[in-house]
């Protein structure tokens, strides 16, 4: 049973649910493996799936699938390669690695490292936060993408304002 991995457990944070620290975690540490169910649609999109390149996507499961995002996370997904039984590749297993010392009941978090196009506002009120929860890298792109909307949005009302005679 998967909710029997020893390292964490599902609890409720502001906005839903999240993943604690069921005790001390030491940074390296394998957490466990994601499972779920992979799905091979380049289009398919969920607030949760994970990308497993070329056209696969993973929709996790209970525990791993209440991992929220932190720009500052203290943990990360890191992909294993996979076979099946008589040794043809299979989709990568997903892992969940703790990347620093995590104490017991601190909520485990990683970076969603989302594209540009599905950004959302970020509120994870971390120090670092880069302010949307994108690709560091994404983010020039974002900022410039977005910089030009707010100048389109703004261009019908300096023209609706009326001009004096
Ligand atoms: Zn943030």
């Amino acid at each position: 049973m998967s909710t029997a991995n020893p390292w964490v457990l599902v609890g409720k944070v502001t906005f839903g649910k999240g993943l604690f620290a069921k005790q001390d975690i030491p940074q390296g540490t394998d957490l466990g493996q994601v499972t779920g169910k992979v799905i091979d649609d380049p289009e398919y999109t969920s607030n949760y799936c994970i990308d497993l390149g070329d056209s696969l996507s993973l929709e996790p499961r209970t525990p791993f699938r209440y991992l929220n995002h932190r720009c500052e996370p203290n943990c990360s997904l890191y992909l294993l390669d996979a076979a099946y039984e008589d040794g043809s590749p299979a989709p990568s297993e997903v892992h969940v690695e703790a990347l620093t010392d995590i104490p017991e009941g601190a909520e485990l978090t990683i970076d969603y490292q989302w594209s540009a196009d599905g950004a959302i506002e970020c509120l994870c009120g971390s120090n670092k936060c880069r302010g949307w929860i994108v690709a560091i890298e994404e983010l020039p792109q974002l900022l410039k993408s977005r910089a030009r909307a707010a100048k389109k949005a703004s261009k019908p009302k300096a023209k609706s304002a009326p001009k004096p005679r």
